[in-house]
């Protein structure tokens, strides 16, 4: 009895710590033990406990106290310690790899990114490089004096069960247990498909403290994220949470078929979105390069610097893009039910303008136009924004199981 009853007191103060650290990462501004007490219901003497913990932990510090308080009282405001705890992130796309670590402050510690096209190139080939590339960063955090809670890893495929990547047509994978790479093992890394942790990398406060006013997108959002790349992939996020689906294998929105006479999709179908929105198909259509050449990144540079000085075929073929997407958008909103999508990728390259024309596109496309206004989002974080996801993945370790990581 006594053993089951210290079990639910250890729940119930990793739940509290959670909860206290929650609370600090949707808040903008600092906070006093007073007002975490105050909006969570904590009691003082519990919050007290709880401040306690995660001061002597270096989760939190102590800023001056502020003079000025509801309670007539001088208040210390806390606020998340910058050099302490972090999540690494690690990312294998068709334009490169590499990572960032990320700590709790919400400071991107260090970051390396090598833009090269994978194309045939194995796993082995390119998890050995990863491997390379981020033991010297382990090493360093450590002596840093820093603690890695975690490690996420984007993929451009569908992952099961965050160790096995069952295809990556882009890539030209197929089924490959990740957990057969050292750098996988040691980091014990999570693996996802890069939309659903791009999509997470929005929403501000997830697991690193990141609010500013500029970040729209909240633990209380819905919206559509759409990645875009040479595939196209997406995510659904309802409530701050990302619907993964009954397999993980949610969002392909760049697998919705807009026309079933179209051109061959590598899944299979025909008229799939990224036959005519994808990087490749842009570039392809707008006759910039073909084959290998339109993989390039540097290819859709040219394609976009075409478009801007109003190229009839560059134009042709981003009209059709945009056709191709205001139709999947608009299915993706009638289905959802979510007004808010978040324009992901290389799309987001373009200019506010087009976001607009999509905007309104959609707007007149889904049925319930009449009482919901569709909104176009630039992303918050838009430089890989994958690979944040997969360090606040790392770094939500932390939020979620306190108790692994602190003494107390
Ligand atoms: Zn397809």
């Amino acid at each position: 009895m006594s053993k089951l009853r210290k079990i639910n007191q250890d729940n119930l103060r990793e739940h509290n710590l959670s909860v206290v650290m929650s609370t600090l990462l949707s808040s903008a501004v600092p906070l006093s033990r007073a007002d975490i007490a105050k909006s969570t219901g904590l009691t003082k003497a519990a919050m007290s406990l709880l401040s306690d913990i995660l001061l002597k932990n270096e989760v939190i510090r102590q800023l001056k106290p502020s003079t000025e308080s509801t309670y007539g009282r001088p208040s210390t405001p806390l606020q998340f310690n910058p050099r302490r705890w972090a999540g690494i992130g690690l990312q294998i796309n068709t334009d490169g790899y590499g990572y960032t670590v990320l700590d709790l402050a919400g400071g991107a510690v260090r970051t390396e990114w090598i833009s090269e096209p994978l194309i045939e190139v194995t796993p082995e080939e390119i998890f050995e490089k990863l491997d390379r590339m981020v033991r010297p960063v382990e090493r360093d955090m450590k002596q840093m004096g820093y603690t890695l809670c975690g490690a996420g890893l984007a993929l451009p495929g569908l992952v099961e069960g965050n160790k096995r990547l069952l295809i990556a047509k882009n890539l030209g994978w197929t089924n490959v247990d990740l957990t057969q790479f050292g750098v996988v093992r040691r980091l014990d890394a999570k693996a996802d498909n890069e939309a659903n942790l791009a999509a997470q990398a929005q929403i501000s406060g997830y697991a690193a403290h990141s609010i500013s006013d500029e970040m729209p997108l909240d633990s209380s959002s819905s919206f559509i994220y759409i990645s875009t790349d040479i595939g196209i992939g997406g995510a659904f996020v309802r409530d701050g949470q990302v619907i993964f689906g009954d397999h993980d294998f949610g969002g392909e929105l760049g697998h919705v078929s807009v026309d079933w006479r179209g051109p061959k999709c590598p899944c299979g179908r025909h008229g799939c979105l990224e036959m005519y929105a994808g990087r490749r198909a842009l570039v392809e259509a707008a006759g910039i390069a073909t084959g290998e050449e339109a993989a390039k990144t540097d290819s859709i540079n040219r394609l976009l610097d075409a478009w801007r000085e109003g190229e009839p075929k560059a134009v042709l073929a981003i009209d059709q893009g945009l056709s191709a997407m205001v139709s999947v958008l608009s299915s993706a909103v009638n289905i959802l039910d979510i007004d808010t999508i978040v324009l992901g990728g290389f799309w987001s390259r373009f200019d506010d303008a087009l976001a607009h024309l999509l905007e309104r596109r959609i707007q007149s496309q889904v049925l319930g136009r009449e009482s919901m206004r569709i909104r176009v989002l630039m992303p918050t974080v838009a430089d890989h924004p994958s690979l944040a996801g997969a360090a606040a993945t790392g770094l939500r370790q932390l939020i979620d199981h306190p108790l692994r990581f602190l003494t107390v």
